[in-house]
């Protein structure tokens, strides 16, 4: 495997943000929807209708090529891409040909340290298609029910040019194309949902100078799972190469479950689908102002937010590119700071205990019933010396299922630091007389009894001592055995 070169270009599907659809007033909240309840003459392809554009559609199309850095044509031009499928009623998709709205573009993310480019080869806006459906519906045997809602919702398809070298590198750069158009508001990017798909073409060649044949694997709704399929193919096609035989220009299917690629069909070429400009729909000429108020709306990508907050607030890149990967976690984190301003212990309290009581309730942050400043009150808290980090975890808890404040629950529960000298000197005298082998260590210079100590202090007192007075009286305790 090692003597081969692999080369792989991504295709990139992505449902625009729009409340109606592109050429139609039909809404795009499809997904749980009963079977074609969406849709109506022009989006159905019915004679004599005519698509108008939906010009949010066109926006949100030209801001994803300006994130990726591409340079955008002057003319909006829309074709008709001729075939024929059971979930394209027209019998033609609206499409982009030969003037996609951006070219010559590039995305860069980190890989293995390095930070990587990829260039973008074009991308474009077309309409989606309809949907098959094989179960669930109670047809007869051997018959497939046809859903319309999808057709005529808005897409834009972001196309890179053959320069990643190996299955983790483009899951690692579909990661962050998912970023980019999820920073930037176009896309929810949700692949299990079907509103971000990726077709991967893939080859390998024995040699770097000349690349292999492509074959191009779609139906994968995962990363985990363009990557498996990715793998799966290099090996299928090295298998092939090794026994000699060769490779021809196909598409092929992930099977989820068995883990293959079969082939489906052989690879159309543009001629098969008989482009021409659509009739209907005057091309477009793109003004400069248009422009720069649409680039304007560019909010900071996921790099650049990334070595922000490495710079701003001394987070480990780890840490920051954890709390990047995900806007909406990035940015309770920077509400959170603004009313608890220690940005490293912020941070790990989001990526250890926020993250695993979100897991253990199967939501992410945008569900969360504790606010950015909630969190930040229960930080205050533990740093005022209120409440000691032990018994902060067990609040937190609580303020996840209840969604009360730090506050309310320490004080309905009764729970509260004992930083009252008196009675925690009471507990640091008991804990000297019953342990006098540690107290002994430490004289003799092992520091680390004072920290088991200082532990069965915090035992007796079930968490609610504040360690910093504890630390204060034991010291003064232990100077007086000298
Ligand atoms: P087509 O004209 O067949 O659609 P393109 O040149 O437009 O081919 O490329 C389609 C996709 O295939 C792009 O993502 C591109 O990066 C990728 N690609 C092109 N050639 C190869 C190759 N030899 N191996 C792997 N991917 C390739
Ligand atoms: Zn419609
Ligand atoms: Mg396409």
């Amino acid at each position: 495997m090692d003597n081969y070169y692999v080369t792989i270009g991504l295709e990139v599907h992505c449902q625009l943000l729009t409340t109606t659809k592109m050429f139609c007033r039909c809404k795009t909240d499809y997904f749980g929807k009963a079977p074609n309840t969406l849709v109506c003459p022009v989006c159905l392809g019915l004679p004599g209708s005519l698509p108008v554009l939906n010009e949010q559609a066109l926006r949100l199309a030209i801001l994803t090529a300006q994130a990726l850095n591409c340079r955008i044509l002057p003319r909006v031009v829309f074709h008709r891409k001729n075939y024929f499928y059971p979930d394209l009623p027209k019998g033609y998709q609206i499409s982009q040909y030969d003037l996609p709205i951006g070219v010559e573009g590039k995305i860069e993310f980190d890989f293995k340290g390095n930070r990587e480019a990829v260039r973008i080869k074009r991308v474009h806006a077309e309409e989606d298609a309809g949907k098959l459906v094989h179960e669930g519906l109670n047809l007869p045997f051997g018959c497939s029910g046809v859903d319309f809602n999808r057709c005529g919702i808005p897409l834009v398809e972001i196309v890179t040019e053959p320069d990643l070298h190996s299955p983790e590198e483009a899951r690692e750069c579909l990661v962050m194309l998912r970023n980019v158009v999820r920073y930037i508001g176009v896309s929810d990017g949700n692949m299990e949902e079907g509103s971000l798909r990726c077709d991967a073409n893939v080859s390998v060649s024995p040699s770097p100078e000349k690349m292999g044949t492509k074959v191009e694997v779609k139906n994968m709704n995962s990363f985990r799972s363009v990557f498996r399929a990715l793998r799966y193919e290099v090996d299928r096609q090295v298998e092939l190469l090794e026994k000699g035989e060769s490779l021809y220009q196909e598409t092929r299917h992930w099977d989820e479950a068995r883990g293959i690629t079969l082939s489906a069909r052989g690879k159309e070429e543009a001629e098969d689908y008989r482009y021409f400009p659509d009739p209907d729909l005057l091309p477009i000429t793109l003004e400069d102002s248009f422009l720069k108020e649409i680039k304007a709306a560019i909010s900071e990508l996921p790099l650049t937010r990334k070595e922000r907050l490495m710079i701003e607030h001394e987070l480990p890149e780890n840490e920051a590119n954890i709390l990047v990967q995900d806007k909406t976690l990035a940015d309770f984190f920077e509400e959170a700071l603004k009313e608890f301003n220690q940005p490293r212990l912020l941070c790990n309290w989001m990526l250890t205990e926020v993250l695993k009581n979100l897991n253990e309730a199967g939501i992410d942050i945008t569900e969360s019933k504790v606010s950015p400043q909630q969190l930040a009150e229960l930080l205050r808290m533990i740093d005022k010396g209120e409440i000691s980090g032990t018994i902060a975890k067990g609040v937190l808890e609580e303020m996840f299922t209840t969604g009360l404040d730090a506050r309310e629950i320490v004080s309905k529960k009764g729970i509260s630091l004992i930083s009252n000298e008196k009675e925690l000197e009471k507990v640091v005298l008991e804990v000297v007389e019953k342990n006098p082998q540690s107290v002994a260590d430490y004289l003799s210079g092992k520091e680390k009894a004072l920290h088991f100590l200082i532990g069965q202090v915090m035992k007796e007192t079930k968490g609610q001592a504040n360690p910093e007075i504890v630390k204060d009286i034991l010291l003064k305790k232990l100077a007086s055995e000298e």
